[in-house]
Parts: C-alpha cells; structure tokens; sequence
C-alpha cells in the first residue's frame, strides 16, 4: 500500500457573536482537515490544530512541503514517516506551524492503520485504560461587554452548563486581575460548591499578577489555573506551582518531545495539557505522554476544533495508563467545546454525540470502538464551508 494524494480543507463559518480569549475576539470559526487517500482506497483522516489564516498557511506546509516527501511511502510506516518530515523541516521550525501541519497528517495515518487493521486506535496503542471518560464542558467565553455584564452571561452560561449535565466546566479570564476576579467569584457563587471549576488564563498574565489572581483562586476551591502566564515563561510557572496551592495546568502551546522534555524538567506543571493536532500528531503524543508520565505529572488533554480532532482525543484518553495506579486511580478528562460549533455537531455522518452522552450517562462519554478514529466525515458538508 502506498500513499497517492495529501489534501488539505480549511473550513471557516461566521460565528453567530463574536467569542473571544485574553488574547483576541473572533468572528469566524475554522477548521484545518487533513485526508490520505492510498492506492488500495482507503482513507485517512486527520486534524491540524490553528485557525483562519495560520492554517491556510498551513495547508501550503502540508500539500506543498510535506506531500512531496511523503507520496510512495507506505501509510503503515507512520514513525519512519514521522522522522523522515521532522528532520527535513528541522532546521525551518521545531515548533509551531510545521508541527502543527505533521500533526493532521499523522493523525490520518493511524485513522489509515486503524482501518487496515479493523480496530480502534486505542487498540493499535495497547487497549483501553477505561471504557469511558468524563466530560468538561468549555464555554464562558470572553465577548466584548463590560464587566458586570460579562458576569452575568457568564453566570447563565455556567448554570445552562450544569443544566446540559457536565460536572466540570471551564471558563476564560483576561480582562484584568481584579475584574477576573469578580469573574470567577460570579461563576462559583451562581454554580456552587460541588462542580469542579477550571479558569484559563490564555497567558495573559505577569507573575505577580497570576500570583494575585491565583490566591483567590485558591480560595474559590478552583480545581486548575490555566495557562497563568507566557509558555516561554518556565521560571514563571515553577514560581507560580511552589507557591500557590491551586494546580497549575498547561502545555498547549508546546511542541514535540524536545520541547515536553524541557517544560516537565522545569516542574512547573500539575497538569500537563498536551495538543495532539499540533505538538506532533498521535506518534509524538505517545512520546509525549511517555514523557510526562516518566515525571508523574497526570495529562488532561488540551482538546480544540472539529469532531476529527474529538474523535483523535477520545482514543488517546482511552490510553492514558493509570498514574500512579490504585483502586481509585485519578482520571483524565475530555475537553469539549460547548461554544457555537457546527465542525463538531454537523461534519459527521453519524455524529459523535457528545452532548446527549454527556446529559444521559451523568457527564460521560463512552469511548468509540470502530476502526482507526471510528468517523465518516460528510463529503457536502466539507464543500459547503470549505474556503481553501
Ligand atoms: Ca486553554
């Protein structure tokens, strides 16, 4: 079997609001698709993390760089693959946007390996740690109001939140320390005590500014404090872990073996927040997670875009080993986007349905046994919205 063609789809559609993070507003959502056709028919699918014009960009990295190093080759041979693009683009970025481009096509080829093989990924890897996964619903979105209104959408959005029957959310901060702090004291007092809540920073932050925001999260028992500060910013996040008693999570914006090898060394992290659609593709994150494991740092997946990108992390979650073990051993958690977004609820032929998973089986959702990511992505509905 060989490989005969890398097609990239940017979609893009206008969000019915603007939503928005600490670091920008945006009106249009998007989603990077990759797709490996072999001689023998089957497809792959796969997902690039990065959106609008990053991954138009991308899509030149992955038809116009990658392509030409990889038609021939055999879909099976993903880690020769792998190596073969990483040392190649090595000298050009070994982070970023070639990453980001390696990853989409790595993922089509273990959709490819799944198929050929008739299992799930989770089973190329070595099996199921668990045969489902909590859910936490991410929304609570910046828009441009001011702050007492932010509140109160945000107050609405974390009870409509409880209501679809998630036992954690996640909401974003970034319009100042002390009005953030008003923020999350809003949310906490409007959902109660017995939901976990996580807020995310985006980077947003100086250190003694995370510093100020953490001791109220501390006191708001908020179960983590993401992204507080710059990613390049590793003396931050140790300072911030040692002295502030809520968990630190990150590690999004990271990149690569090399790149985890050095964030955990650094010991700033109580969760590691690895991006399978950019830090490599599913090959790196097995690294990765090795990696991370290697230093007792539990992984929550960071978790963005299309249902392919869902349907990847719901596989890898299914592999994650317990850590450290028990009879009771802490679990990781799906991410889930419960912002308007029809690259989740509508690319599918058979959705994945996360939410009505989520609001019957008391927050959960199960793990997808077919083969490879186990999804049929809706050939018209790719057309529809695609732009490049
Ligand atoms: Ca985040």
């Amino acid at each position: 079997m060989h490989i005969t063609r890398i097609t990239s789809h940017v979609l893009q559609y206008d969000l019915p609001e603007k939503l928005g993070y600490s670091q920008q507003y945006y009106s249009r959502r998007s989603a990077h698709l990759v797709r490996i056709d072999t001689d023998e028919g089957i497809t792959g699918w796969g997902e690039c993390f990065g959106p609008g014009n990053i991954a138009i960009a991308n899509k030149g990295i992955v038809e116009g760089v990658i392509q030409p190093l990889v038609l021939g080759e055999d879909p099976l041979d993903r880690d020769v693959i792998w190596h073969k693009c990483y040392n190649l683009m090595r000298d050009h970025g070994q982070k970023g946007m070639p990453l980001q481009a390696l990853s989409g096509i790595d993922i089509a080829l273990w959709d490819i390996a799944g198929k050929v093989a008739g299992l799930p990924i989770h089973k190329l890897i070595g099996g199921s740690h668990r045969s489902d996964v909590s859910a936490y619903g991410y929304g609570m979105m910046l828009r441009p109001e001011q702050p007492r209104e932010l509140a109160s959408r945000f107050r609405d959005e974390a009870n409509s939140l409880k209501e679809m029957g998630f036992t954690a959310i996640k909401m974003k901060v970034g319009i100042g320390s002390k009005n953030d702090i008003s923020l999350v004291e809003a949310v906490r007092d409007a959902v109660g005590d017995d939901l976990a809540l996580m807020v995310d920073a985006n980077h947003c932050y100086t250190t003694s500014e995370a510093f100020h925001v953490g001791h109220a999260l501390e006191d708001l028992d908020i179960y983590w404090f993401e992204e507080p500060v710059a990613p390049e910013d590793l003396r931050g996040y140790r300072e911030l872990r040692e002295g502030l008693k809520v968990n630190i999570a990150g590690g999004e914006a990271e990149y690569s073996r090399w790149g985890w090898l050095n964030l955990l060394e650094s010991r700033g992290l109580d969760i590691a927040q690895p991006e399978v659609c950019a830090l490599g593709g599913i090959t790196e994150y097995l690294r990765v997670l090795a990696l991370c494991h290697a230093h007792f740092t539990p992984v929550v997946n960071h978790v963005w875009g299309s249902a392919i990108a869902l349907a990847a992390n719901l596989q890898l979650l299914a592999s994650i080993p317990p850590l450290p073990g028990g009879l009771h051993p802490w679990q990781p958690m799906l991410e889930f986007d419960t912002t308007d977004n029809r690259f989740i609820d509508d690319l599918l032929k058979t959705p994945l349905g996360i939410k009505e998973q989520v609001k019957e089986n008391g927050g959960r959702v199960t793990i997808p046994t077919e083969p490879g990511l186990g999804i049929e992505p809706d050939p018209d509905f790719i057309e529809k919205y695609e732009i490049s």
